[in-house]
């Protein structure tokens, strides 16, 4: 009965999400305003209006709700099956049966795991990933594309797990007790490790990335690396049209790894002045050390999580032992355990990591607003950003809550529109950082 119960609360959860999510009503002279503004928005000098979504970027936005609330369900479901059926600890006697070396049962079991769970979920990431993109216009990917990322992707995760798993069960082996701890300060370096060299090993497995084409272009995006205090950065391009029309660029790595990267479908649709103002945007992460803050916030979640697993696992395997065919968690079959402890957290808790991200990123469009002091170009750059995306501007309260790890882009563009400090002789929150040119 218990169960029952907990899955009509998750489903009421969903339906409310998808209920909850349509924006407030506007009023007419809201909208008499926004319309007013639209006519100033032509000349650099005013405000830059909040376009009205579109009623395919509606669709796409409600749509999107539905199939988030399937994703949530879909990853509690899952391993719950791998649990309930018994399926963990069949696969766990296949591989004890191949093999007797711990590390070898540990990485055979994980390839399979990942491999039944790519089966699974197929049909849903082939319609979220492919179909549902190209009905909505927003893919150029062809299937062999798709397919084949999405296969690359799975050998990446089957070798990084293979690599990184034996940490968590070899502690929960030697230290039944203090495990979850020391499997969390053993994530920090692992983490930072993963950020570092996966702009340089993983993302160029799935596309290519090449130099700047636009020299002149490439030579003022360093020119504001340099005022950012950013040194000896390169530049790259990649290729992503042939996956997506949606644009976007970042900063990534760290040291010899560090790196600004510009998707070429950003450079095809903004402007000079809207590119710098965004590339401000990423320079802006990048100084703030918003990369490292992320990974120990990260960190500090895991060990929140781990020492629930901790708490939980043991009542939960004494009461469900015989379906779950293993009765210690240092038993590789408590895999799906584990994953789904962890996705709970994850849900109930994402409102935090959420809120904790847009901090993040308000704080890096306030510093590319200062660095590049050009409000009308920053508000355009989003206002591009929301047609291309088709993202809906004015999200409901519980899509910001659990779902925006930016602000909404009707709030930035805001911001962009009345951020100026520097017009009104006021001190810069950043301006400490910036160099100044000789
Ligand atoms: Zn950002």
């Amino acid at each position: 009965m218990k169960h029952i119960a907990l899955i009509i609360l998750l489903l009421l959860f969903g339906v409310a999400f998808v209920w909850a999510q349509e924006s407030p009503e506007r009023t007419k002279a809201m909208q008499a305003m926004e319309m007013q503004q639209d006519t100033l928005a032509t000349s650099p000098q005013g405000p830059v209006a909040v376009p009205e979504p579109s009623e395919k970027a509606m669709r796409y936005y409600r749509s999107g709700n539905v199939l988030w609330v399937i994703n949530v369900l879909w990853g509690l479901l899952v391993p719950a099956f791998f649990l309930f059926t018994g399926l963990s600890a069949l696969i766990r006697d296949w591989v004890t049966r191949i093999g007797k070396k711990w590390f070898f049962i540990l990485a055979a079991y994980f390839a399979i795991y990942m491999i039944f769970n790519y089966i699974i979920d197929w049909p849903l990431s082939y319609y979220q990933g492919y179909v549902r993109q190209h009905a909505y216009g927003l893919s150029n990917q062809t299937f062999n594309k798709w397919f084949g990322d999405s296969l690359k992707a799975l050998l990446v995760g089957i070798i990084t797990g293979s690599l990184f798993l034996w940490i968590p069960y070899l502690l929960l082996k030697k230290s039944p007790r203090r495990w979850w701890l020391y499997t969390s300060l053993a994530a920090i370096p692992v983490i930072f490790f993963v950020v570092m060299i996966s702009p340089i090993w993983i993302a160029p497995l799935f596309n290519d990335f090449g130099p700047m084409k636009n020299k002149q272009l490439e030579t003022k995006i360093l020119a504001l690396a340099e005022k950012a205090g950013i040194e000896g950065s390169r530049v790259y391009e990649v290729n992503k049209s042939v996956d997506t029309r949606a644009v976007n660029a970042y900063v990534t790595g760290f040291m010899g790894t560090k790196r600004i990267v510009l998707w070429d479908t950003i450079i095809e649709k903004l402007n000079e002045d809207e590119l710098l103002f965004v590339m401000g945007h990423e320079m802006g992460h990048y100084v703030l050390g918003h990369v490292w803050k992320s990974v120990f916030f990260f960190s500090a979640f895991i060990l929140v999580a781990l020492y629930l697993a901790y708490r939980l696992t043991g009542g939960l395997i004494r009461r469900f032992q015989h379906k779950f065919g293993f009765s210690n968690l240092a038993d590789i079959a408590s895999l799906p355990l584990l994953i789904l402890i962890f996705n709970v957290f994850m849900l109930v808790f994402s409102p935090i990591l959420m809120g904790f991200s847009r901090y993040q990123e308000h704080e890096a469009d306030r510093f590319g607003l200062e660095i590049t002091q050009n409000n009308y170009a920053a508000a355009m750059a989003f206002v591009k950003l929301q047609q291309e995306n088709l993202a809906n501007p004015r999200p409901g309260w519980l899509y910001k809550l659990w779902r925006s790890s930016h602000p909404p882009l009707g709030e930035r563009i805001e911001f962009c529109n009345t951020y100026r400090p520097w017009g009104e002789g006021m001190e810069l929150k950043y301006g400490h950082l910036f160099r100044r040119s000789e």
